[in-house]
């Protein structure tokens, strides 16, 4: 494992973080036994750095179990709160009480505002909650404070210049080079000596699992044979200034390949072969996607039902594909319960809440037109009639 040292904290850091966001899952729920043998198989492997929020459904208790047995002492915990839940002090300190009880330890290595903007970060002044920030850094429970970005370069900018941060955790991958905060955010967060975490490398997976054919050829063909993980993570870490990029790792296998690869990648490393066939992945991904949906669910609940990010992924594979076989699917698994897209009745609700700024109603139509037509309807039944 290849560590990198945070000039502002002195931590050394491992330049692959753990994402906590989704856990390994067994029949619907969080796989404890599993989850357990690949987190510590990633610290065994070098990795130091895991990041989790206070909003991840049982992420902190998980982690926070499977830290046991010396284990939190091997590592750094990054965590957040959103500022949406808080309206005092009083609040900030229950909720920071109750991470340091779900995640079993007495100080938070990295705290981090989960998911700022310019209103809400102006609004945590106001309430002078800086000084219970201040507080807990002088009684060593949180060494660290940051924030996690997903808004427009100028906001990111006004904020960065607003304190002094330690860490930055900021979306970054080969397609989102001039989105959010894009290059120009990671090279001004990197002039201000701020540790810089990268989230979102596959873009949610996007980039191994809705790649056209015209990229899989792409990628198949090239001298050196890499999957698109691979290809992404090298990008990233090719960037001297990138220090922790966060993966979201799920089977034994991505945490082997992910730690191989973090081990020897040195930055500046790729050639212009390499990073020219990185190009053509990310036009042909921008050409060929409908829509650009992590499968975050920050939307979520829709509270007339609606399973956006499902939808959304169904109607990326109808297109990047094509075929009746994924709208039958699509029904299988959304007609019982009427989380099809055509159940949204367009309340506008969700859209505020997605860090892509992905105009969603206007996709569930897309998904509506292209998923749900009556042929493929009685495909479906015909289907579950055969399949019980
Ligand atoms: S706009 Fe549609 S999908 Fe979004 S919350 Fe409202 S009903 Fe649900
Ligand atoms: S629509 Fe936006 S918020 Fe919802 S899952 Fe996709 S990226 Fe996340």
């Amino acid at each position: 494992m290849r560590y990198k040292k945070i000039d502002k904290t002195g931590d050394e850091l491992s330049i692959l973080g753990y994402g906590c966001m989704r856990y390994p899952r067994k029949n619907g729920m969080v796989d404890f036994k599993e989850t357990k043998k690949q987190i510590r198989m990633a610290i065994d492997n070098g990795v130091n750095y895991f990041d989790t929020a206070y909003m991840y459904p049982q992420s902190e208790e998980i982690l926070g179990k499977i830290l046991l047995d010396g284990y939190r002492e091997r590592v750094k915990i990054a965590t957040k709160v959103q500022i949406s839940k808080i309206n005092s002090r009083e609040d900030i300190n229950k909720i920071f009480q109750k991470q340091l009880t779900r995640l079993q330890t007495d100080y938070i290595d990295y705290y981090l505002l989960h998911d700022i903007d310019i209103e809400n970060w102006e609004k945590f002044r106001e309430m002078n909650l800086l000084s219970f920030i201040k507080d807990e850094q002088n009684k060593g429970r949180i060494k660290n404070f940051g924030f996690s970005f997903h808004g427009n370069i100028n906001n990111f900018k006004k904020i960065l210049d607003d304190y002094d941060w330690d860490m930055i955790l900021i979306q970054y991958n080969y397609i989102d080079e001039n989105y959010q905060v894009g290059k120009e955010g990671l090279e001004y967060a990197a002039s201000k000596g701020v540790g810089i975490v990268i989230m979102e490398p596959l873009r949610g997976g996007l980039l191994i699992n809705k790649l056209s054919n015209e990229s899989k050829k792409l990628i198949e063909s090239f001298s050196i044979k890499r999957s698109p993980a691979e290809w992404a993570l090298r990008w990233l870490w090719n960037d001297e200034k990138v220090d922790v990029v966060v993966s979201g790792m799920s089977t034994q296998e991505d945490i082997v390949e992910n730690t191989a690869i973090a081990s020897e990648m040195k930055p500046n490393s790729l050639n212009e072969n390499e990073l020219e066939l990185i190009n053509k992945l990310k036009n042909s991904f921008k050409d060929n996607i409908a829509v650009d949906c992590t499968g975050c669910g920050y939307c979520l609940p829709c509270q007339y039902g609606v399973d956006i990010p499902l939808s959304f992924s169904f109607l990326n594979d109808k297109v990047l594909f094509g075929g009746v076989r994924f709208p039958v699917f699509y029904l299988l698994k959304t007609m019982e319960n009427k989380s099809y897209a055509s159940a949204c009745v367009k309340c506008g609700a969700c859209e505020k809440k997605c860090p892509q700024n992905i105009l969603i109603m206007k996709e569930l139509d897309n998904a509506k037109y292209s998923l749900e037509k009556w042929y493929y309807k009685v495909i479906y039944k015909i289907f579950k009639l055969i399949n019980g």
